[in-house]
């Protein structure tokens, strides 16, 4: 792999590969761009097998957050970490997340960030002790996961309003994949506004818990695809748009909170081409990226809740540009977060 090639072809800004031997800590930091402002992304703790799938991913993350907070209109660059390890690690936990204040700090605001697959905010209360330029913990945003799930709710609506010429969702049956921390709340909202809940969640507790808040039906999580049904809300992992999944859905919408959904960018045609309405995934699930505005950005709760409801119309304004334009709706988010960066370079 080149990397200096990726770079080019995927105009990131800057890119950080920080080691610290004493402590353990390997990391690789990806400033994707500055031209909204800060770049602003999750840090990521896994164990990659090698270096070069630690980078792809960064450099791949890293631009997506691009997207996702130009799209949201949001002040706010796109940048990613991925710290390279075991994420249940205890001992020696403290050292790597003082490490990775330090290599955050030495960027001088330029990057920002917060929690993602495998950090907990208590990580970032430690980084805290070396850079002011970490969030998503107590006292500096605090948990964006209900906001993303009011966020998805209006988003959802929005697609009803494009689909059915309403964003009434009474009697709508909606299938919720995914019973966490967002799933759990998206459910409970629905419910709220008379739509008709399946649920699904690997975690057989959890999905009972919920079905019983929202006095729907559970389904195995294996059969989550082929329900009949309104609208498929995927809230649990990635890659569940693919060439096994999309033959068999049963729905008109999928929209939900779940990142990077589709296994490829070609699978968004393979959605629109059965006529299912897909709704973007990081325009919908902006919700958490926007209630981090308060910290990051000074702005009251009140505007940033305002950003949140106002989901619902960049949803629409992604479907109708996917119509516009001839393209499937993934391709419309994108072309809608270019021009943003573009406006703001003339
Ligand atoms: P979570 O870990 O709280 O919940 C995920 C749930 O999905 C868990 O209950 C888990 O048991 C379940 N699950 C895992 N595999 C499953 C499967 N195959 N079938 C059914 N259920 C399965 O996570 P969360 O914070 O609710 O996030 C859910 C999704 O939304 C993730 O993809 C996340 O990246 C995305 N997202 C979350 C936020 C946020 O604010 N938390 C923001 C943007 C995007």
């Amino acid at each position: 792999m080149s990397v200096l090639g990726d770079l080019q072809r995927m105009g990131h800004e800057e890119v950080v590969i920080v080691q610290e031997p004493t402590s353990g800590y390997r990391a690789i930091i990806a400033v994707h761009s500055t031209r909204l402002g800060p770049a602003t992304g999750g840090t990521r703790f896994w164990p990659y097998a090698t270096m070069d799938e630690a980078m792809t991913d960064v450099l791949r993350l890293s631009r997506g957050m691009t997207y996702k907070n130009a799209v949201a209109g949001l002040a706010l660059g796109g940048g990613k970490a991925v710290i390279i390890g075991d994420p249940h690690m205890s001992a020696g936990r403290e050292a790597l997340f003082l490490a990775h204040g330090r290599a955050v700090n030495r960027l001088q605001g330029r990057f920002i960030t917060a929690e993602d697959v495998g950090t907990r905010p208590a990580d970032f209360e430690i980084a805290a002790r070396e850079t002011p330029y970490v969030a998503g913990f107590g006292g500096r945003g605090g948990d964006p996961s209900p906001w993303t799930a009011l966020g998805v709710v209006r988003g959802i609506e929005a697609a009803a309003a494009y689909r059915w010429g309403s964003s009434d969702l009474t009697g709508k049956h909606v299938v919720v994949q995914g019973c966490g921390n967002v799933g759990g709340a998206v459910a409970l909202h629905l419910r709220e506004r008379g739509a008709v809940l399946t649920v699904s969640d690997t975690e057989g507790a959890r999905a009972a818990a919920c079905a019983a808040a929202v006095q729907g039906r559970v389904v195995e999580p294996a059969m989550v695809y082929d329900v009949e049904a309104d609208i498929f809300a995927p809230c649990a992992m990635g890659a569940i748009l693919n060439d096994d999944t999309i033959p068999r859905l049963r729905v008109e919408v999928v929209a939900g909170a779940a990142n990077n959904q589709l296994l490829r960018p070609d699978h968004a045609d393979a959605v629109a081409a059965r006529r299912i309405l897909y709704v973007p995934d990081y325009v919908i699930n902006a919700g958490g990226v926007i209630s981090g505005s308060v910290a990051l950005l000074g702005e009251t709760p009140e505007r940033m809740a305002q950003r949140v409801h106002d989901i619902h119309d960049t949803v629409r304004l992604v479907l109708e540009l996917a119509d516009r334009n001839g393209v499937n709706p993934a391709a419309a988010a994108d072309q809608l977060a270019e021009s943003r960066l573009q406006q703001r370079e003339e």
